[in-house]
């Protein structure tokens, strides 16, 4: 439970179902508000004998007005249940920014690997490096979802792959649907998309992370060339 510690107060601009069990939560930034991309903020939940803290990335990227999280909705979870009863207008406290989950400055390809709300700090880096330092160097996304239920900004990449010829994404389901024509199968499945020698970051869950880590570092890619962030 938390004491007394300095917070930033904002409100909830916008709410959006965009997957199943997903939420983009659009907050106020408060006033003087900055951060590095891929960085996360720590909500503070009231409960009835006190406060207790939530961590959740911040998707949106720097120079954005506005802070976006994006956040995935666990059957009777505190956040979860805080953000499904949250309306817009409502009020929050959050502690930040907080993590070094952030691109470290290096002419190297950049590989991103993400899992479901994995993507939330890496789509905030993606957008920094391409919009606002305007990296020349390759960007990839290596994005897993389990299907189309549950597959989400597929347009917002899709526009960035457009606009920047230097970022190209793939999309693979661990569970496709009969429909689906992408790739299927686990992100570890598909390292060999992964240039050589860049800059690697991943996140989601502890098991994804590590698989994607040991498989990385099996065909020579040194320790410090691989950033995580566990959810
Ligand atoms: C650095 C960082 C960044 C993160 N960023 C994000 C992000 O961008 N988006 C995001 O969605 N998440 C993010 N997370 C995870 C997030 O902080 C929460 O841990 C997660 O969302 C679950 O929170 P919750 O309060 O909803 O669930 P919790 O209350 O923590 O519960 C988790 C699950 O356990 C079950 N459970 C809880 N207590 C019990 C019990 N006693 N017995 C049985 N089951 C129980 C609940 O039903 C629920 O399904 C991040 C975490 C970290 C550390």
């Amino acid at each position: 439970m938390i004491m007394n510690r300095f917070f930033l107060s904002s409100s909830l601009i916008a709410k959006k179902v965009i997957a199943e069990n997903t939420l983009q939560i659009v907050l106020a930034r408060p006033a003087g508000f900055s951060y590095i991309a891929g960085q996360f903020i720590q909500i503070q939940i009231p409960q009835t004998n006190g406060k207790i803290l939530r961590s959740y990335s911040l998707s949106s990227s720097p120079d954005q007005a506005d802070l976006e999280l994006c956040v995935k909705l666990l059957p009777n979870g505190v956040g979860s249940v805080f953000f499904q009863r949250l309306n817009v207008g409502d009020q929050i406290e959050f502690f930040g920014p907080n993590g070094r989950f952030v691109i470290n400055d290096s002419s190297s390809a950049l590989a991103f690997i993400a899992t479901g709300v994995g993507i939330a700090p890496i789509a905030g880096m993606i957008e920094d490096v391409l919009k606002n330092k305007k990296n020349p160097q390759s960007v990839y996304l290596l994005f897993g979802v389990r299907d189309t239920a549950h597959m989400f900004w597929t347009e917002r990449l899709e526009i960035l792959a457009r606009q920047f010829s230097n970022f190209s994404f793939d999309i693979t389901f661990s569970q496709p649907d009969m429909s689906w024509t992408g790739l299927s199968g686990r992100v570890i499945n598909f390292i060999d998309k992964l240039a050589s020698s860049a800059d690697y970051y991943i996140c989601g869950s502890g098991e994804m992370v590590k698989d994607v880590r040991s498989a990385l570092l099996a065909r020579g890619e040194p320790t410090n060339s691989i950033h995580f962030e566990i959810f």
